[in-house]
């Protein structure tokens, strides 16, 4: 009988571990923060081809493909309404958080444990102790730290290591229209405002999500850091958006005006540098816990399915002492490029619009 594998957060990473290391038979369990009644939802985000291996091997890519939008094009605009930019995507999906965490949940046999938020982590005589907000305390031999870009076990393990603002926040938004989702005709397009070259160019994207079904988000350099703030407040936010959008094409304004301002939010995507070691003794990071990636690369989802899958396979085929440098060294260059490239990203984003536009290639 293997031994129990602890699995702290029960989103994209958590589950897919779950999944992928059930499926290689290793018991496993899950420790979640939230409760799936009270959640935070989240909106969407993009599935890129790349993403269809893993998604084949958690035996979800049907369901996926039930639930969301096939995305077949990029194609990207002036603030006249010209295409700049147009490019084909495979296998590419527009999928809202929550559908994709309901798969996986739906997948997953082991025991998910909700409303269990690690408070505090400690290390002694080869095992974990965990404890939780609700007085529980438990013990792991084998641990993986699946709890996301503000991750309680990284800090523990590294409580120096910081993470990075990629110089631009967004604002997010979901609404129902079908006049927009049968004008986007299965494209992915993103929208660039009246003074996109100038210093306060924008960026809006929008996303089909499945049935009428939509996300859009705006990109925007953070040149005043006192409005960010402002923004957190929803009337302030709301304000913000009408003014902005005033002058804008009609597909881009009408989804604004769709949606209810107080379901949207104000994210300030992060990265963080590659860390010296994915592990400690027993103890893993997988997905964000590992390597938070700014937003504008599109490969959060991605890169938490092929660690998880990935280290489930090492666990299989090596000694468990082998497996922690194993996987530092099977994944970190492919960590370090995707870092690289938000940063880039995000830097062209923020000081050179124009180069931005021609050099963001998705299907990576
Ligand atoms: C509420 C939410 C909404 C999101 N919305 C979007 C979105 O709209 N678009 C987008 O591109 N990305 C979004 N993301 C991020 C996206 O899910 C991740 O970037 C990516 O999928 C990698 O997944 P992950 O499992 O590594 O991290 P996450 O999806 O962040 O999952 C981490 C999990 O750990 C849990 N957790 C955190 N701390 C603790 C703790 N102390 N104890 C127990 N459990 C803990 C969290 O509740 C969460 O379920 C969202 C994440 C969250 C948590």
């Amino acid at each position: 009988m293997r031994e129990m594998i602890d699995i702290v957060g029960g989103s994209i990473a958590g589950l897919s571990a779950g999944i992928a290391f059930e499926r290689l038979g290793f018991p496993t369990r899950i420790w979640e923060r939230d409760n799936p009644i009270h959640s935070k939802d989240g909106h969407a985000f993009l599935v890129l081809g790349s993403a269809l291996g893993s998604l084949q091997h958690l035996g979800i890519a049907e369901d996926l493909r039930n639930t969301s939008a096939n995305i077949q094009r990029g194609m990207y605009f002036d603030n006249k309404g010209d295409l700049i930019k147009s490019f084909d995507l495979q296998d590419t999906f527009g999928t809202k958080r929550i559908d994709l965490v309901r798969i996986l949940t739906s997948k997953y046999s082991g025991r998910l444990h909700y409303d269990c938020d690690l408070e505090k982590i400690s290390f002694d005589d080869d095992y974990y102790t965990l404890e939780f907000q609700s007085g529980e305390i438990t013990k792991a031999s084998t641990l993986i730290g699946a709890d996301g870009a503000n991750s309680r076990i990284r800090k523990w393990l590294y409580p120096n290591h910081k993470l990075h603002t990629g110089g631009y926040f967004e604002i997010v938004g979901s609404c129902e229209n079908a006049n927009i989702v049968k004008a986007l005709d299965n494209s992915f397009q993103k929208h660039f405002s009246q003074d996109h070259m100038n210093e306060n160019h924008i960026a809006f994207g929008i996303l089909p999500t499945g049935g009428d079904d939509l996300t859009w988000f705006l990109q925007i350099p953070v040149t005043v850091p006192e409005q960010v703030n402002d923004l957190y407040n929803v009337e302030s936010r709301e304000k913000f958006l009408q003014e902005l959008t005033a002058n804008w094409s009609s597909l881009t304004a009408e989804a604004i005006e769709s949606t209810d301002t107080h379901s949207t939010y104000v994210w300030r995507s992060g990265y963080m540098d590659l860390l010296h070691t994915f592990h400690f003794h027993n103890m893993f990071l997988i997905g964000d816990a590992c390597h938070p990636l700014l937003s504008m690369t599109s490969q959060g989802v991605n890169t938490a399915l092929e660690d998880a899958i990935h280290l489930a396979q090492l666990f299989n085929d090596n000694d468990l002492q082998d497996v922690g440098n194993l996987f530092y060294s099977n994944r970190k260059d492919v960590i370090a490029d995707r870092i690289e490239y938000g940063k880039h990203l995000a830097d062209r984003f923020t000081k050179q619009p124009e180069q931005w536009v021609k050099m963001v290639h998705l299907a990576d």
